[in-house]
């Protein structure tokens, strides 16, 4: 699903979006948000991709454009480094309707396969990344205590929030 190349049809817009968006305290600045654009410019992954525009997003969330928003990889592109945040003039916070918009996309069968395979990853070892050979021979070379991650602490988080009855998207 693209976030801009398609009309906007008035079908299409859900008006509640935005109040359900707000419902999570965290995101509850996004209707002050005046499309001055200040979080894109200083958004570095927007420089790199400049198809995640945080700017749009905000405007897409506040004109109720639910399923383009939910559906789109690129609200998973953050990489939460708050600059948006420190610039907008509205005090919106962009970072965590970010994080708002991906629990919701989450729960309705929007996961990127990777995150869901990442959960998986930690589930199992305890550990975000999987662990390639070349490193463990580099910590030995090293003599730095062999990697171990918490697999039973990661589970036991990861089922409390129900993240490991997440499905990714087909
Ligand atoms: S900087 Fe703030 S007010 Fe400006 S477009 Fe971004 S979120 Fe909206
Ligand atoms: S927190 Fe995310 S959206 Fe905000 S500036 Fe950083 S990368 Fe861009």
């Amino acid at each position: 699903m693209k976030l801009r190349g398609e009309p906007v049809r008035a079908s299409e817009l859900d008006p509640g979006f935005k109040l359900e968006v707000i419902t999570h305290g965290a995101a509850r600045d996004i209707t002050a948000c005046f499309s001055c654009g200040t979080c894109t410019a200083g958004c570095p992954i927007h420089e790199i991709f400049p198809e995640f525009d945080p700017r749009k997003i905000a405007r897409m969330v506040n004109l109720g454009m639910r399923k383009r928003v939910l559906s789109s990889p690129y609200i998973w592109y953050c990489a939460t480094c708050h600059a948006c945040e420190e610039n907008c003039p509205q005090n919106v916070k962009f970072f965590n309707v970010l994080n708002v918009l991906k629990n919701m996309a989450a729960k309705e069968g929007y996961a990127p396969p990777v995150w869901v395979n990442q959960t998986k990853q930690v589930t199992r070892t305890g550990i975000v990344f999987p662990t390639e050979e070349s490193w463990v021979r580099k910590r030995e070379g090293l003599s730095l205590r062999p990697l171990k991650g918490d697999a039973k602490g990661a589970t036991k988080l990861i089922q409390s929030v129900g993240a490991d009855r997440i499905k990714p998207r087909a």
